[in-house]
């Protein structure tokens, strides 16, 4: 689904130069649910958003479900995103001003679905995520973790083949997190690929595979018996 050779990033700064991925090689299969661990600063974000295309590398390769992505067009890279890829972060990133089916709804909007269809998708989303009840609130009538749920919503809701998910614990309080993830295993359990940005190892432990990422380079990557989140809530 996913595969990187030899990936290098730098973000210049004036005359300097920081060198933030230096080498990274790592595959991902269709159905695997991955976390990217490493202390803050070490480059996963970067990572993610390399693999999300809302960056690009400046060597290396990257492959996602057999096609080529580089120097893409921003049209191109737009519909690749909308096609491939879902997106979580931690912030939730909900328009503050429409309501949790709006939110839902939205990018099928830029995939030109009629409104009566849209309505429908979103709705079956949020129910998916336990909020069918909530379809009317405005983010800020949600709790941290519905907001969470409700962008998970949004995420599904283009039926991407890949989940990017950067630190989507990271504003939620433990038992709050633990409830995301089990939503997000159940996901999984469903055959669809995820990626876990995150620095915490309770969280990592709840995937099936963790990518360790020290300054730049991947140091460990193990597959791990997933502990499952309702177990710990
Ligand atoms: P992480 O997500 O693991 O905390 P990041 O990928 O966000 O790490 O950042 C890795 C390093 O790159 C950090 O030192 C950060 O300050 C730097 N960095 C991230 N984004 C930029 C940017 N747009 N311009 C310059 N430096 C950046
Ligand atoms: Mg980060």
């Amino acid at each position: 689904m996913i595969e990187i050779k030899n990936l290098h990033k730098s973000y210049k700064m004036g005359s300097n130069s920081l060198h933030v991925l230096k080498g990274i090689n790592f595959s991902v299969a269709e159905g695997e649910l991955v976390s990217i661990m490493g202390s803050s600063g070490s480059g996963k974000s970067t990572l993610l958003n390399i693999l999300g295309m809302l960056d690009e590398a400046d060597s290396g390769t990257y492959t996602l479900d057999g096609l080529p992505i580089k120097n893409l067009n921003e049209k191109i890279a737009a519909q690749y995103r909308n096609k491939f890829l879902g997106f979580i972060f931690q912030s939730f990133n909900l328009i503050s001003y429409k309501n949790a089916l709006d939110n839902v709804a939205l990018p099928l909007y830029y995939q030109g679905i009629k409104h009566k269809e849209r309505v429908d998708i979103a709705m079956s989303y949020l129910e998916k995520v336990g909020l069918a009840d909530w379809a009317g609130h405005l983010p800020n009538e949600l709790s941290g973790g519905q907001k969470q749920r409700v962008a998970i919503a949004r995420a599904l809701a283009s039926n991407p083949k890949v989940l990017l998910a950067d630190e989507p614990t990271g504003a939620l309080d433990t038992k709050t997190s633990y409830e995301v993830m089990d939503l997000i295993q159940g996901i999984n359990d469903e055959g669809r690929t995820i990626l876990i940005v995150t620095h915490e190892h309770d969280i990592a432990e709840m995937t099936k595979r963790i990518v360790n990422l020290k300054d730049g380079v991947i140091i460990d990557d193990s597959k791990v018996n997933q502990v499952r989140a309702l177990s710990n809530v």
